[in-house]
């Protein structure tokens, strides 16, 4: 087990991740590169009484540990069966490996708009992807994973376990994951990208996408999101300093142009990326960067989106919002809203639609960023329905994460099970 302490050589770069706004000091990191150094890990900390927390990418990171961190990075292996339909993959494969080694058969993964976040974080997550109206939740693909629980044993949850209920929804609190299995789907291509609007046309184009999208077949996946380019040259033109309006697109089905001819008709779009492409270049329909950065987020799933929840978008979001940040809608729905053969923890079945906020950090830090986003979801409370596990970014504490994540009764069963496979609280860093 390689096991580094403050100070010493690694100790930092194991610590680096996407995520640079959540300040941790473990007391110690472990690079592990293989499941007998995670269950020595574990058995480490439990012998230390030091919490343990977990790191592949840094993407979902959102409290620091003063315990063990677990660094996964170096788990990346990725096998594909062919003929089951099936990826096992490692604790730290990122999605852009299991898209390219799937694709190469013709398969897909339930991958969300970044191939550069982690396979296993987002999976316990729920995950939420680009076919996600098609086919449900990555976490309730799942098939089965081997896991470190608490008392140092390696373990596999299938279903009918409680542990396999719990860790696809339920993220951290039950064990460290070293690998997951799950289905892959038949998906060679799709006609996806994204239309971008300039800032004149945000109201349009946000009151033309509510219309549209609500017709959407199950095989169409959208978002719609208000993100304000700086005025930096490292923005291209035309996007440079404008405060746009993107509709994403992910559809499975026929003629695409046909689709979204309704939208191509609301204004002249600054940028046209819509096209047949690829699963293997999904990524390149949101585009989101890959250089690490200060980040903090939030989200509320709603009932409805009507006249009174787009002004307060616009308002406390949209051009002219004092600090804006990039603001995402995503239409649920379609299987997302049918409950799936074997469901893992809590999801929001009822809500229409997910508003998720981000903010870079800045020189004034989390707290007026929080202050910002408060304004914008107590407008949205009265038809806020939960919150998603996914899009909560930035330092939070382990409680707050899970706030509004999960239903009572589900939040009641997952934590008894919390106290039976974690009793003494190692995996409290969530
Ligand atoms: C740019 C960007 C795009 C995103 N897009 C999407 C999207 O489209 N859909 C979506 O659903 N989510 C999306 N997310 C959210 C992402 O799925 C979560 O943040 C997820 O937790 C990231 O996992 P990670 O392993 O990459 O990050 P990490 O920060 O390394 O891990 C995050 C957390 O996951 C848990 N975890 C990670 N590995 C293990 C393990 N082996 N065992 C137990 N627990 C573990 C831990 O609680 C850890 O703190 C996105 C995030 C970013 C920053």
């Amino acid at each position: 087990m390689n096991l580094l302490h403050p100070g010493q050589d690694g100790y930092a770069e194991e610590l680096a991740g996407f995520q640079t706004a959540v300040p941790t000091a473990p007391a110690a990191v472990v690079a592990a590169e293989s499941a007998e150094d995670v269950v020595a890990a574990v058995r480490y900390a439990a012998e230390h009484r030091l919490a343990v927390a977990v790191q592949a990418t840094g993407h979902g990171l959102t409290a620091g540990t003063d315990g063990v961190l677990i660094s996964t990075r170096r788990m990346t292996g990725v096998e594909i069966d062919v003929a089951a339909r099936t990826a096992r993959v490692e604790a730290g494969a990122r999605w852009e490996a299991v898209i390219a080694a799937a694709g190469e058969h013709g398969l897909a993964p339930l991958s969300g708009s970044s191939p550069d976040v982690g396979v296993v974080g987002y999976t316990l997550s729920g995950g939420f992807g680009l076919m996600a109206r098609r086919y449900g939740r990555a976490a309730d693909h799942v098939r089965a994973l081997d896991v470190v629980t608490a008392d140092g044993e390696l373990r596999r949850a299938e279903p009918g376990s409680d542990l396999f209920w719990a860790l696809r929804g339920g993220r951290a609190g039950f064990g460290v994951v070293t690998a997951i299995e799950f289905e892959l789907l038949p998906v060679r291509e799709l006609y996806g990208g994204s239309l971008t609007f300039d800032s004149a046309d945000v109201p349009a184009v946000l009151r033309a996408w509510r219309t549209w999208s609500a017709a959407a077949p199950d095989t169409l996946t959208t978002s719609v999101a208000m993100i304000p380019y700086p005025d930096l040259p490292m923005v291209p033109e035309p996007l440079r300093g404008k405060h746009a309006a993107q509709v994403r697109i992910a559809y499975l089905g026929e003629d695409g142009d046909s689709l979204v001819a309704p939208l191509r008709a609301v204004a002249p779009a600054l940028a046209d990326t819509l096209r047949v492409l690829p699963f293997t270049e999904s990524g390149s329909i949101a585009a989101e960067p890959r250089q690490p950065h200060g980040y903090h987020g939030t989200n509320a799933t709603v009932s409805q989106l009507n006249d009174a929840m787009l002004d307060a978008v616009l308002e406390h979001a949209g051009p002219g919002a004092a600090t804006p940040p990039v603001l995402i809608v995503d239409r649920l729905g379609g299987a997302l809203a049918r409950t799936p053969e074997t469901p893992g923890v809590g999801w929001d079945r009822s809500a229409e639609f997910v508003v998720r906020a981000l903010s870079v950090v800045g020189d004034d830090g989390v707290a007026a960023v929080r202050r910002a986003h408060a304004k914008l979801f107590d407008a949205l409370a009265p038809w806020t329905t939960g919150r998603l596990l996914p899009f909560v970014y930035g330092e939070h504490a382990p409680e707050e994460v899970a706030e509004g994540v999960y239903p009572a009764a589900d939040l009641r069963r997952l934590r008894e099970l919390n106290r039976r496979f974690d009793p003494e609280n190692a995996f409290r860093a969530r």
